[in-house]
């Protein structure tokens, strides 16, 4: 894939890491936000992330400085209009979304958005669009420098033009892309949440500790974390809406939320985050 210049929307936790591997990977990077506080935030924190590398042996210096000088950052939508593809990872408001993406697809004719949504819909994110084919999910993971998968996730009206190149730019960046239907949780969470709301079942019910419950998937399915574990570093807020997401889109009484994780969360127990969820953090 040639080097092209690619736009990031949203400097937070996502547009930092995805923006990082882009200029990493050869790539122009505009990084958008609506705070230039947050501008400056996410350039250190890209600059941290890249010395990290350095100093761990794993990036030339001179391969830091030319990342960092492929960077350049903005607080104007409209200095996106020269870019080949716009990666979204603004707030996960399906009106702010829908602002966006109409904004966005009004600035070239040739443009693709793709967005980094956990849960909205790419059909109904696309349906706002001057130019719908070109609008395509790309869901990185978190952190994005060291997680490889991306699902290309297809809208209604997605071209098959647009998922090549999407693909194209995932390989481009190191990553292995999965394609998948525009349909609720995707794939990696339809499958992993529901795991980690079943976990939840077992500790209501009394049926093993939560000890148990991680041992048993560590040792018994080979999984590097236990689901409770798991749930407490996503954070249980997140993974109540995850399951909510999962109840409404499919209406099937298999992903109702376990009423001991709506609890937790009630209770302010989110995980890691909040220093308590299924476990105790120091
Ligand atoms: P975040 O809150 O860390 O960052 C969002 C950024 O968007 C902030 O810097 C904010 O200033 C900026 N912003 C607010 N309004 C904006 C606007 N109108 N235009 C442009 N930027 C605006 O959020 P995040 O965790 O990086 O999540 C971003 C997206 O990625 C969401 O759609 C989320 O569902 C998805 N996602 C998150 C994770 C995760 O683990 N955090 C994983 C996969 C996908």
């Amino acid at each position: 894939m040639s080097a092209s210049l690619i736009g990031v929307v949203g400097a937070g936790t996502m547009g930092q890491g995805i923006a990082q591997v882009l200029a990493q990977s050869g790539f122009d990077v505009a990084l958008y936000d609506v705070s230039s506080d947050q501008l400056t935030r996410a350039q250190a924190a890209i600059d941290k992330g890249l010395s990290r590398l350095v100093d761990k042996g794993r990036l030339a210096a001179e391969a830091r400085a030319s990342a960092l000088s492929r960077l350049d950052t903005t607080t104007s939508l409209e200095s996106l209009k020269d870019c080949e593809i716009v990666l979204e990872a603004a707030p996960e408001q399906p009106a702010l979304k829908e602002k966006l993406f109409h904004d966005l697809s009004r600035l070239s004719p040739t443009i693709i958005l793709a967005s980094n949504t956990s849960s909205l819909s790419l059909t109904q994110l696309a349906a706002v669009c001057e130019r719908p084919e070109r609008v395509v999910g790309m869901h990185f993971f978190n952190p994005v420098p060291v997680l490889k998968l991306v699902e290309v996730i297809r809208a209604e009206q997605t071209s098959e033009a647009t998922v090549a190149r999407i693909e194209a730019l995932a390989e481009a960046m190191g990553k292995t892309a999965v394609a998948i239907a525009d349909s609720p949780g995707f794939a990696v969470n339809r499958l992993l949440v529901p795991m980690i709301n079943e976990a939840a079942f077992l500790v209501q019910e009394g049926a093993a500790s939560v000890e148990d419950i991680d041992t048993s998937m560590k040792l018994g399915a080979a999984h590097p974390m236990g689901p409770l574990a798991l749930a407490d570093l996503i954070g249980l807020d997140v993974c109540l809406a995850i399951m909510e997401v999962l109840a409404d889109g499919f209406g099937d009484p298999k992903y109702r939320p376990c009423p001991l994780l709506k609890r937790m969360v009630a209770a302010g127990h989110l995980g890691r985050k909040s220093g308590r969820g299924f476990h105790a953090y120091g």
